[in-house]
């Protein structure tokens, strides 16, 4: 989508701290990091949040969550959430699908 900022940035147009990338996804740090380690995996392709995932793109999700295992892997964090907020009541400030991966500190539970 030409207008989305998450389009841009798997695009490339806006830059941002690659940590992962391949045909299917993007991995990039979080701009304003809300725990020591806190990158977003994004579909390259526009799908606006959790609320659009179907048959059609379930198994791109599913591939996003490979990613996730293997980049926490390799960056040694042992414990950490997988979050996407939907919607603006839960949060959702950019309307692209993104998993948030937070680690390095201790979380509270239930999230505010
Ligand atoms: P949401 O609020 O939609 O759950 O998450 C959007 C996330 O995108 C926020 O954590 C925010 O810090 C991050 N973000 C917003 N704009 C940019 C940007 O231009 N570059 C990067 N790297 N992250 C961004
Ligand atoms: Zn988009």
């Amino acid at each position: 989508m030409s207008d989305c900022l998450f389009c841009k940035i798997a695009a490339g147009e806006i830059p941002s701290d690659t940590l992962y990338e391949d045909e299917l996804c993007y991995a990039f740090s979080d701009i304003a990091p809300q725990a020591p380690s806190h990158f977003l995996v994004i579909p390259k392709s526009h799908i606006a949040s959790v609320s659009q995932i179907d048959r059609n793109n379930s198994a791109l999700v599913a591939h996003i969550f490979e990613v996730i295992a293997k980049l926490t892997a390799e960056k040694g964090i042992g414990s950490y959430r997988v979050v996407s907020n939907i919607g603006e009541q839960a949060g959702q400030s950019v309307p692209h699908l993104h998993f948030h991966v937070l680690g390095g500190r201790d979380m509270t539970w239930p999230p505010g």
